[in-house]
């Protein structure tokens, strides 16, 4: 094969959307991709299959450092994760471009400002096809551009819930969600959160700008192509080769430019496999790849009203952000509150085998379902490492006091909206969903491994372009942060790269 002049590795959020950015110019750009499309199958709407027997979970294990081995909800498909994300396309909030004192600690700036980023953020709800509404949360940041499509509505019982919460003088507001809801609900009358999207009811990854690139003829994607290493010029400062197998034969290309895109822990297991002079692999002379690894302290809550069924079909429309940037008594931050979509009683059994199905289906049948983030804090010692063939995760977790905090104002509130039973549960580390922070940006060579337009410091070929990236986590989800991003860099790379 002739080699490309850009190779993407990842068909994800970062990887498709920066391809939609460099479409048209001119360049001959090839995407690897490990996984295959999603092929539409009864599975696809199935609860059973999703959650009990975990149909579509990867064959693959993880380690705990020093513990046992997992199975990570990790997905390997055309379109990356996105193909079971919430599709909450939601901003960063303008203070967390800037420090921001947590009760576990300080969340460090980002190497640039909300203002300038912004105009990235616009031109990302529009690719993605966002549904919002502007003025209703009193943390939104400053938007140039309003959402283009209205709001998925809201059903009955959430309307409801939405009244409870402001007759409570809160704040509830319209999640911003790329989701074409009558389009979803032709395929089956599920929600969508963690639902594998095989047709156009989400725009994630694959549907939304992976389809706008593949117009151009010049761009290509391969599939079941996993790259496994890359290796360097001998002088070390350009990425010389890509190495990768696809069904079973092992293949090289050695395109101008590589641009990273397989997501937070797989691009440092990527870069930390590939051999390096200083052994400690590539893009790594300040020691970082791997580091600072983020994915929200977040838990379930269930608010339960024995008297009140609930029958919302997808239910995730609401967010509350009225303790984002404060505890509401002047303290430190908590974080967001948004509704998960709606849980039936075999996700329910998935979680707690012990209680009988039928108790099951009744609680979830009559509960409003909600997912409380926190921010993850970056810390050198919280760390995505190989060894041998293993990925290994040292998940640190930061700021528990935050999410200790939600949890207790929003059973407090849930209980004064009427709910007399509110249950709630951490996620665990098996579900590393909002994992970014491995190979972050910064200013600075010696702590950072990119530059703030996602190039490698130690290698001018190279640029990682998905979650790895992210200085801070937020107490957002962090899809359109990815996708803003993309798209800055792939204007970036037209202008320095691409140029006559
Ligand atoms: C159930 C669930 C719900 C979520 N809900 C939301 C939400 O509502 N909003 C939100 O903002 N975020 C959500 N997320 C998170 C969101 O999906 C991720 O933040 C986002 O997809 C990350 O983009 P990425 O480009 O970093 O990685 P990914 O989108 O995961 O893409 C990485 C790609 O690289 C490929 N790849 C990996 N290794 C290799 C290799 N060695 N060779 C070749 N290809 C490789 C993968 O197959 C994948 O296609 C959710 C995630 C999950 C799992």
């Amino acid at each position: 094969m002739a080699n490309p002049d850009i190779v993407i590795i990842g068909s994800g959020i970062g990887g498709a959307t920066i391809a939609s950015g460099l479409a048209g110019s001119g360049a001959s750009i090839l995407i690897l991709e490990r996984g295959e499309p999603l092929p539409a199958t009864p599975h696809a709407r199935s609860t059973r299959s999703i959650f009990v027997d975990e149909h579509y979970r990867p064959k693959e294990m993880w380690r705990e450092a020093g513990g046992a081995a997992f199975n990570p909800g990790n997905y390997y498909y055309v379109g990356g994760n996105s193909k079971f994300f919430g599709a909450v396309l939601i901003r960063y909030r303008k203070e967390d471009f800037s420090e921001l004192e947590h009760f576990g600690g300080m969340s460090p700036a980002w190497p640039f400002s909300y203002d300038e980023f912004e105009p990235w953020y616009s031109k990302a709800e529009q690719l993605f096809r966002v549904r919002g509404t502007l003025g209703e949360d009193p943390t939104e940041p400053f938007h140039s551009i309003p959402y283009a499509f209205k709001p998925v509505p809201d059903e009955p019982p959430i309307a409801r819930a939405r009244v409870e919460l402001k007759n409570l003088g809160l704040h509830p507001a319209s999640l911003p969600l790329g989701v074409d809801i009558e389009a979803w609900l032709k395929d089956g009358r599920t929600g969508w959160d963690a639902f594998p999207n095989t047709g156009q009811g989400k725009i994630d990854a694959q549907t939304g700008p992976l389809t706008a690139a593949l117009k151009d003829p010049n761009i290509r994607l391969e599939t079941s192509a996993h790259v496994d290493w890359l290796e360097t010029a001998p002088d070390g400062k350009t990425i010389a080769a890509i190495h990768y197998t696809q069904n079973g034969a092992q293949k090289t290309l050695s395109p101008k430019l590589v641009i990273l895109s397989a997501g937070a822990v797989n691009s440092a297991v990527i870069l930390l496999r590939s051999p390096s002079a200083n052994g400690k692999g590539l893009a790594n002379s300040s020691d970082q790849v791997g580091r600072n690894f983020m994915n929200h302290n977040s838990c379930a809550m269930l608010a339960i009203d024995p008297r009140r069924p609930n029958d919302a079909v997808y239910q995730k429309t609401l967010m509350l952000n009225d303790y984002y940037l404060s505890d509401g008594k002047g303290g430190k931050p908590l974080g967001n509150v948004q509704l998960l979509g709606k849980i039936d009683g075999n996700m329910l059994k998935a979680n707690v085998k012990r209680v009988p199905k039928f108790a099951l289906d009744f609680m979830a049948s009559h509960a409003v379902d909600w997912y409380l983030m926190c921010e993850d804090l970056p810390d050198p010692e919280s760390r995505i490492m190989v060894d041998g063939k293993d990925i290994v995760m040292q998940w640190r977790r930061s700021n528990m006091q935050s999410l200790e905090g939600l949890t207790k104002v929003m059973r407090e509130n849930l209980r004064a909206c009427g709910y007399p039973i509110v249950l709630s549960r951490p996620f665990d580390k098996r579900t590393p969903s909002h994992q970014c922070g491995t190979v972050k940006m910064g200013n600075d060579p010696a702590t950072s491994p990119l530059d703030t337009f996602c190039r490698a410091w130690d290698h001018q070929n190279l640029f990682v372009v998905d979650g790895g990236f992210l200085p801070t986590s937020a107490a957002v989800n962090p899809a359109l942060s990815i996708a803003a991003q993309a798209l800055r860099v792939a204007d970036h790379i037209r202008k320095t790269e691409l140029s006559p």
